[in-house]
């Protein structure tokens, strides 16, 4: 071991200040090198290459061909107004997603120069003392020189998924997980040096499409395919009318664009990215969009008591010593936090019994650990073998008092070790329950003198010590806006359940539900548990193992579950549930099988993040209305005309006006509105955004513009001009689509300003267009009088009123 020490140069101390310095100009930074996002020209000049696209231009040429050099401007400008609009969101949605990456940094705890401190991985260099703990990822390549049972994932590296065991002098992994124990290691490699580095090179950010996404593409697909039939149809038909080749074409192809949702998945991208990036402001840091997605529609929160209901700064409240001694080394010595300048470095519980304890004037320096078995959520306990001046080692075991006294056969009564006689069992259990009354989290303490057997049996016990973690002032009032909000909220702990019972019915969990042990729940067979599950409103004292059952019986019985989790043993109910949630503080390895992590370990601000789910939902729902809507009108509008014989109502630059509209500021605002005044006072929403409901009603939408805008066109071509009766139904298709925006609109006065201002503008525009002699020219538009203006915002009102009634009827 000092080989390794004295190759790296270093030593168990640590390497200096000046060292690491020098180190790090040396030989760089610990990270890997990853895949540089696309430029912002690639990203640009991406926005020109597709079909439609490519169509416009063909149209653009033809025009110019024939001389219709206006025509031929006006699609180029076309072209390039989609490219950017389509280029703008793109940017912003990378924006968003690269920002969310510097919210999640790596740390590690290593020794510098004798003192222990917490440091950003990236700064490790070689020969840095770094210390590893249950949960960890290893943060570069370490060769151990202290290992206490410690054992390590490394399946991505070898495919074994059994974890490996690693003794001193065996080489430990970037990236492996630390499944259990714990252990020092000295840093050989870093960076793109390490084995992981080498074999991937470049790390590549994968992107899977959401189940939202997937859905409407292909909605899109379906819409495409729809407008295609009908373009080539009017094609033939115009030319069948004896209407010139190329005006034909350029008709057909920007009818094509009109109709096809071609901007949707960009909205939706964005609109999901922007979500994303919004809760991260507010410490709820999502990983996968999909997540944004699924967070609306959560029903049940399962929610771990301690530090995300709970403050997690402990103190010792309370005590019962039968030596307090004994009680005090046991304290001190069977603990692995750290004191740093009043600061805790390590397990808060652990702090707090050091903290308590360590005002003792008792020095132990003489003693001298030689051996661990690490706390583990399931055992609820821990314990350290020392070495001292006396002949035999000792064994200090602390933890769940019924556990410790289980294990227990003797007291320690100030010296006098006594048989532990019923009588004094049930009156330590009596103690432990008055304190956990109390809200108390009780730890038990007890030792031997180490026989042959390196067991934990056969102790002695000691005294116990009642720690008090105050509730989060904002939990309770989480827990309240849940019930409004029609999502159950479960407190799950592995903490005692008197202790789960008192907070819980502090915090309003506890109402008319039930307690359940872990024990029980054991006992459960599957029916029996599926038939009580909702009614559980706390687990006390289970494993973290058993949260995978809770998981997946809640799941059955079709809940969407978020559930948090912070250690190793949490990782697969992360990965199962709905929504996995991890802590800020938690394991680095229960943070990668989390959906989403909460960097301020608060309830609260999962429920914040659910809240913005739902808005984000509505705003998908939003926006997927009002554009689809439009494109069906332009379909069956078209349709419409050529059933009754009429000459296509809308010019080819009209339609490439309305496309614009319809991707521009209106749709785009709508991807950004308020939330909704009863957001967290209605039930959860599941299933399927684009369910039959949502489809029938855009559906209906559509055909109500569309049997409006062919039933004003046809009127009109009988008593006007073409260019007059085209000019009014263009207008009216127009006006529709602000009518819509409103239709779609949220009911809160947060941001509908930015709609109201799409609207205007839109508006503003379309005037312009009718009157300005030069854009009359370029749309073929000409000035429609006070009557039709009646007749337009009567007509498109219609819409308005449709809306109203759907709403009543198809809920
Ligand atoms: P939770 O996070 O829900 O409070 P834990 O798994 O952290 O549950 O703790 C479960 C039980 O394990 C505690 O009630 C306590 O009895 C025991 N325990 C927790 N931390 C320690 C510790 N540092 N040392 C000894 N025992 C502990
Ligand atoms: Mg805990």
């Amino acid at each position: 071991m000092s080989d390794i020490l004295s190759k790296f140069q270093t030593s168990a101390e640590g390497l200096s200040e000046s060292e690491v310095q020098k180190r790090q100009s040396k030989y760089g930074l610990n990270e890997l090198e990853e895949k540089k996002p696309k430029s912002l020209i690639k990203l640009f000049l991406e926005q020109f290459i597709d079909v439609l696209n490519g169509l416009l231009f063909v149209a653009s040429i033809a025009a110019y061909a024939v001389g219709d050099i206006i025509d031929s401007a006006v699609i180029l400008l076309a072209i390039l107004l989609n490219a950017i609009l389509g280029f703008i969101q793109e940017y912003r949605s990378q924006k968003a997603v690269e920002m969310l990456k510097s919210f999640t940094t790596q740390e590690s705890i290593v020794r510098r120069n004798s003192k222990i401190q917490k440091i950003e991985s990236k700064y490790l260099t070689i020969g840095d003392i770094v210390i590893l703990e249950e949960g960890d990822k290893v943060p570069a390549d370490l060769i151990l020189i202290e290992s206490n049972d410690l054992k390590v994932d490394e399946s991505f590296l070898t495919g074994e998924s059994e974890p490996a065991s690693k003794d001193i002098d065996d080489e430990v992994h970037m990236d492996s997980n630390i499944i259990s124990g714990n252990a020092e290691g000295v840093v050989t490699k870093i960076g793109m040096e390490t084995a992981i580095g080498e074999i991937a090179g470049m790390v590549q950010e994968e992107s899977e499409d959401t189940p939202l996404q997937n859905k409407v593409s292909k909605l899109g697909k379906v819409l495409s395919f729809i407008s295609i039939i009908v373009c080539v149809f009017v094609f033939i038909l115009e030319l069948s009318k004896g209407i010139p080749i190329v005006e034909t074409f350029m008709t057909a192809v920007s009818l094509a664009v009109a109709a096809v949702p071609e901007g949707l998945p960009a909205v939706l991208t964005l609109t999901l990215a922007l979500g994303m990036q919004q809760m991260a402001k507010s410490n709820a840091i999502v990983k996968r969009l999909l997540s944004v997605e699924t967070l609306g529609s959560c029903t049940v929160i399962c929610s771990d008591k301690t530090g995300t209901l709970t403050e997690n700064k402990m103190t010792v409240r309370e005590s019962y010593f039968f030596n307090e001694n004994k009680t005090s080394l046991i304290g001190v010595l069977c603990n692995n936090a750290v004191i740093n300048n009043d600061e805790i470095i390590g397990d808060p519980t652990d702090g707090a019994i050091l903290k308590y304890f360590n005002n003792a004037s008792d020095d132990y320096g003489s003693y001298k650990r030689v051996n661990e078995i690490p706390l583990d959520s399931n055992r609820k306990m821990m314990s350290c073998e020392y070495t001292c001046s006396e002949e035999n080692n000792i064994i200090l075991s602390k933890g769940a008092p019924e556990i410790i006294l289980n294990k227990s056969k003797y007291i320690d009564d100030n010296g006098n070790i006594k048989i532990i006689t019923p009588e004094i069992k049930e009156m330590v259990l009596k103690k432990t329950g008055e304190m956990a009354n109390d809200a108390l989290r009780v730890i038990g303490f007890a030792y031997k003198t180490k026989d042959s057997l390196d067991d934990e049996e056969n102790l002695i016990f000691t005294g116990l010590v009642g720690i008090i973690d105050p509730p989060k002032k904002e939990a309770e009032k989480a827990v309240k806006e849940c019930q409004n909000a029609g999502i159950k909220v479960v407190m799950i702990t592995g903490d005692y359940e008197i202790t789960a019972k008192a907070i819980a019915s502090e915090l309003n969990i506890l109402t008319t539900g039930k307690v359940i042990t872990g024990s029980e729940l054991e006992k459960l067979s599957d029916e029996e548990y599926m038939e009580i599950v909702e009614d559980i409103e706390v687990y006390a004292r289970v494993k973290p193992t058993q949260k995978m059952r809770i998981v997946e019986t809640l799941k059955r019985k079709g809940h969407i579950v978020s559930m948090t989790g912070d250690g190793v043993n949490d990782a697969p109910a992360l990965k199962k549930a709905s929504i996995g949630v991890a802590m800020g503080n938690g394991t680095e390895v229960a943070q990668e099988a989390a959906d989403m992590i909460i960097e301020d370990n608060n309830f609260a601000t999962i429920v914040k993040a659910v809240e913005e789910g739902r808005k984000i939902y509505d705003n998908i729902k939003r926006f997927v209305k009002f554009q689809v809507s439009t494109n069906i009108g332009a379909i069956l509008t078209i349709i419409g005309t050529s059933l009754l014989n009429l000459p296509i109502p809308f010019t080819p630059v009209q339609l490439l006006w309305i496309n614009i509209v319809m991707d521009g500021p209106p749709a785009q605002t709508l991807g950004m509105e308020g939330a909704e005044k009863n957001i967290m006072k209605r039930k959860p929403e599941t299933g399927d955004i684009l369910n039959k409901k949502v489809l029938t009603r855009i559906l209906i939408s559509g055909l109500v513009m569309a049997i409006g805008t062919t039933g004003v066109f046809l009127y009109q071509t009988q008593i006007s001009t073409q260019t007059k009766a085209m000019t009014v139904a263009f207008t009216l298709f127009v006006i529709y689509q602000l009518f819509n925006a409103l239709n779609c609109k949220s009911d809160s006065e947060e941001s509908s300003k930015y709609l109201y201002l799409g609207i205007v503008l839109s508006l503003l525009l379309q005037i312009l267009i009718i009157y300005i002699p030069q854009l009359q020219i370029i749309f073929k538009t000409t000035a429609i009088g006070i009557a039709d203006w009646i007749m337009i915002v009567i007509t498109a009102s219609t819409i308005i009123i449709v809306e109203k009634i759907m709403n009543r009827m198809i809920k």
